[in-house]
């Protein structure tokens, strides 16, 4: 035991020195890289994964292919992908910064310093741009922040196996102080007939789970619809419930909307593959799970709103949350610097072509909430004299492939969830003008985000987030580029048109479903229960 926190004081001093080093050099602006990071290290390996073999495995921003302006784009070209990344690595920095003192628990999240420096970073690069920010103060009355967790495993053969990615899910039940003993059991992929004939009462039941595409929706949790094994498993008297995630290598996973029952856990492959080795053999194996989550009331944080004055008082407003788990790169990182990105393009217009106000807000309990929204913003903002909101969330990731045993990143930009929500007319225009800037989306159309109040637009990547794969080099500079073009193109055409062109003669329009592409569902329909929840 003490040879173990002596090599975990070490290795942390170590990164210090690193981060310290790094602040160094960012400071001066040489780099938009920051350094790899390689996730802990496991007792085994299979295949080829993240993060462990990024060195290896993740393109340069110089590798990707670049999209061509046309004559007409050419006025978005000072749209530039690298300025972005370079902010996208100093709010990870951030992030990195507050793991590395010690919070096992880590991310940018509200009421917390690395919450109060993403903002002032955010408040500085507008201020320098020239816009006026100001701060609204809140409490976010309560939120979950575990301080401690801890999991391992006895073999047959008395050998102990502490788990270095073991990750509680956000929600979940604590464990009791002393912590739970129980027996692992692995149930595959947790349909019901995996669990037939199987005696899962008072055990720690192991369920692979599979990415339905990302961080959030897995194929154990009740949100895929798929096998409900999480719920099952709790159901046959699960003392613990661990999701061993189907992503190569070793990787940290917060899939959020944790099981209230018993504690759940998310684990790598790499060390949910070496568990299974052991079961695999019919071993006995014995693991223990600790999960400290202390009430935490009353954090004290704020919302932002910064604006660029326009030719009129009618508004386009830019929706950004600024917390995020680990280093929070695509999420939301990408969302913060696009939004700087637009905010820098439209002040360097003359007032008189910007024909309506910007107003970009920031807030920072999006995972933790949304008090910010739900009981500041939606209730008092001026919805009426929003012509446009756009929702700022994760607008570039490298598109990841699973090859057999090894998961291999390409140098292509992923395709999105989107929504436009509006008239026909607007709707199409936001289609059209992605597609014109090389930004893909689904067939299927999410609905709209943070409200229907006025006409809004968004596109979203899911697949990386809320996991420690969420890291600078799998958020493409280029794709940045694409889709911060494409935002700036459709807010100049949504310029040209007027509220009732861009509202439409049913607004909001029930369902909130688009009608261009997938399936096609009418506008006036209730919610589809697939995107239902979604986020
Ligand atoms: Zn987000």
């Amino acid at each position: 035991m003490r040879a173990r926190e002596d090599d975990v004081r070490t290795s942390h001093t170590c990164r210090v020195a690193t981060l310290t080093a790094l602040g160094i050099i960012l400071a001066v602006g040489t780099t938009s890289q920051a350094q790899k990071e390689t996730g802990p290290k496991v007792e085994k390996t299979y295949g080829e994964g993240l993060p462990r073999d990024s060195a290896k495995l993740t393109f340069g921003d110089d590798q990707y292919p670049t999209w061509p302006l046309t004559p007409a784009q050419k006025e978005y070209a000072t749209i530039d992908g690298a300025r972005m990344k370079r902010h996208v690595v100093n709010l990870a920095q951030i992030a990195l910064k507050y793991r590395d003192e010690g919070h096992k628990w880590w991310g940018r999240f509200p009421g917390t310093t690395a919450d109060r420096e993403g903002m002032a970073y955010m408040t500085r690069e507008f201020e320098s741009l020239g816009l006026k920010v100001e701060h609204f103060p809140y409490t976010l009355p309560q939120d979950w922040r575990p301080t401690d967790f801890s999991a391992g495993y006895q073999t047959a053969n008395g050998s102990v196996v502490d788990l270095k990615t073991v990750f509680p899910v956000s929600g979940t039940k604590a464990t009791p102080a002393q912590g739970i003993t129980a027996e692992a059991v692995w149930v595959g992929i947790g349909a019901g007939a995996d669990f037939l004939g199987r005696d899962v009462k008072g055990k720690a039941v192991i369920i692979y789970s599979t990415f339905v595409p990302g961080g959030r929706s897995h194929s154990a949790s009740d949100r895929a619809g798929l096998f409900n094994s999480n719920a099952r498993a709790v159901k046959a008297g699960a003392a613990v419930v661990v999701n061993v995630m189907a992503v190569p290598g070793n990787g940290q996973f917060q899939p959020e909307g944790g099981l209230r029952e018993v504690p759940q856990f998310t684990l790598s492959q790499d060390e949910g593959f070496a568990l299974r080795d052991h079961l695999d053999n019919g071993e006995k194996v014995t693991m223990t799970f600790k999960l400290d989550v202390p009430p935490l009331l009353n954090s004290p944080t704020e919302y932002t709103i910064a604006t660029l004055p326009g030719a009129s008082d009618e508004q386009i407003v830019v929706m950004t949350h600024t917390d995020g788990y680990f280093q929070a790169a695509m999420d939301n990182a990408a969302g913060m610097a696009s939004a700087l990105e637009l905010a820098r393009f439209f002040a360097q217009k003359p007032p008189a072509q910007r024909r309506r106000t910007l107003k970009f807000i920031q807030f920072s309990d999006h995972h933790h909430g949304e008090v910010a929204r739900g009981e500041h913003i939606d209730k008092t903002y001026p919805w009426n004299t929003v012509a446009v909101k756009l929702t700022m969330e994760h607008p570039s990731q490298t598109l990841l492939y699973m090859y057999n045993e090894d998961l291999t990143p390409t140098n292509a930009i992923g395709a999105f969830r989107w929504n436009a929500l509006g008239s026909a007319e607007f709707e199409k225009m936001i289609f059209e003008t992605l597609r014109e800037f090389g930004v893909s989306v689904y067939a299927s159309e999410d609905g709209p985000k943070n409200g229907n109040y006025a006409p809004s637009f968004h596109i979203i990547d899911h697949i990386i987030y809320h996991t420690s794969l969420d890291v600078p080099e799998l958020v493409p500079a280029s794709g940045l580029e694409r889709s911060t073009r494409a935002f700036a193109a459709a807010l100049d055409r949504a310029n040209k048109m007027t509220m009732a062109e861009l509202r439409g003669p049913n607004f909001p329009p029930r369902s909130g479903q688009g009608t261009l592409t997938g399936t096609g569902k009418p506008n006036n329909e209730p919610p589809s229960p697939r995107t239902r929840g979604a986020q």
